[in-house]
């Protein structure tokens, strides 16, 4: 991977008119490691937010020993980069070839579930193995209600009464009995984790089976841009702050005693990877650029999150205009050849962005490489080093990208 020490100097040194990533690992190392010193249990990444070997690699080399998987293809891609770290397949609804290949070929002993004909279909492999139920941990998928960017209760989870149901059965049989919840992602307000160990402590205090564990989920925020319209919002709080605050609340709810697991994503990527996209045409307050909703940008579906963007001018063609410091809402069209491709908010750029410029958008490493399609045969796949943070970059005005579109599809 070639390094350079900004966007600008990658964009004026590759000229690219595909999309290029800039991935910033000394930012990955420093947002994990922060994470991981403020959580007082394992923390296990999730792996679906960001999958690329590059990411999963440098996360092992960080410290990170643990992960949460769902799928054959996850499994070997956390055993790739870290062959001694635990797995927690914490997919509620699982294949059963697939729950074979956990326990026998890559040695999870922690599984999560929703549903009493889940712990049958594992019991099942388990017998079939002739494995001790002992060593395994099934965790119950509380369902959760509260504010989130993307809401997944609607999906998974079990009720309270349900839950207790379930703890009881799983003690019956001789596994050990965890507890999970996932409150969705980009989850600013503490209540919902608050609620959500509630839900737990009355689980807990109800059910005639011990407890073994407890494993909070993910969903904690990443910190993105603003809609310069709006009043800037109250800087978010570093992870740690809330990470304290939930700590509290564990104590609170009397679950201190238990092993604990998170399962962070985007706050742990979201800062380390950028994309610098080049504009293709300008038509009047409208950009054509060559990624879209199909390739990097399809996070942010509800248009909560705001990326920050800072335009890179085309040095060849800048003699011919002036400089601008005004920033201006650009209507933005992806890639493709469709009209879903259009984002449905704008970007707030220098007046005086024109065909042939570089916009750097940051903070892209959560849910933009794992959800890229091959649509219309653009995948973009270029990666550069780069070494300073994008906040801190001083090479250009900053802007504001907001991308929203695809009508809710993520909250289905
Ligand atoms: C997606 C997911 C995560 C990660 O969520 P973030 O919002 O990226 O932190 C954690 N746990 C489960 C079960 C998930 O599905």
């Amino acid at each position: 991977m070639r390094v350079f020490d900004n966007g600008r100097d990658a964009a004026l040194a590759l000229r690219p008119d595909r999309p290029v990533y800039g991935f910033r690992p000394s930012v990955l190392r420093a947002d994990a490691r922060e994470f991981m010193s403020a959580f007082r249990g394992t923390t296990a990444y999730a792996v679906k937010t960001n999958d690329e070997p590059v990411i999963l690699k440098t996360l092992a080399d960080a410290g990170v020993r643990a992960f949460d998987v769902a799928s054959p293809a996850e499994f070997a891609a956390a055993r790739e980069a870290a062959p001694a770290a635990s797995q927690f397949y914490m997919h509620p609804v699982k294949a059963q070839a697939d729950i074979r290949l956990a326990l026998e070929t890559y040695g999870i002993r922690s599984l999560a579930l929703d549903h009493e004909d889940e712990v049958a279909k594992i019991l099942r492999i388990v017998r079939a193995l002739d494995l001790d139920p002992s060593d395994i941990t099934l965790f119950v998928r509380l369902a959760t209600k509260g504010h989130a960017a993307y809401e997944l209760s609607k999906k998974f989870g079990a009720a309270p009464s349900h839950a207790v149901e379930l703890v009881e059965r799983i003690g019956r049989i001789g596994f050990r009995p965890g507890l999970t919840f996932h409150v969705g992602s980009q989850v600013e307000d503490l209540d919902t984790y608050e609620r959500a160990l509630a839900t737990a402590a009355w689980v807990r205090s109800r059910a005639d089976a011990e407890i073994a564990a407890l494993d909070i989920g993910g969903g904690f925020p990443a910190r993105y841009g603003h809609d310069p319209k709006r009043k800037a919002p109250k800087p978010m709080p570093p992870v740690g702050d809330l990470l304290g605050k939930i700590h509290d609340e564990i104590e609170e709810w009397g679950l201190d005693d238990l092993p604990l697991i998170a399962e962070p994503g985007r706050v742990i990527v979201a800062r380390s990877l950028s994309v610098i996209v080049r504009v293709l045409l300008k038509k009047g307050q409208r950009v054509y650029i060559n990624d879209g909703i199909w390739s990097s940008l399809s996070d942010a579906w509800t248009g909560k999150i705001t990326l920050p963007a800072r335009l890179i001018p085309d040095p060849a063609r800048r003699a011919k205009r002036g400089k601008s410091e005004k920033l201006v809402p650009f209507r933005v069209m992806g890639a493709t050849c469709d009209s879903v491709d259009i984002l449905s908010r704008p970007f707030w750029l220098p007046e005086n962005v024109d065909t042939g410029d570089w916009i750097e958008i940051g903070h892209i490493g959560a849910y933009s490489l794992s959800l890229r399609t091959r649509f219309n045969g653009f995948y973009p796949d270029t990666f550069v080093e780069i070494t300073t943070p994008f906040e801190d970059d001083e090479t250009g005005k900053e802007g504001f990208a907001t991308v929203e579109s695809r009508g809710g599809m993520a909250a289905e």
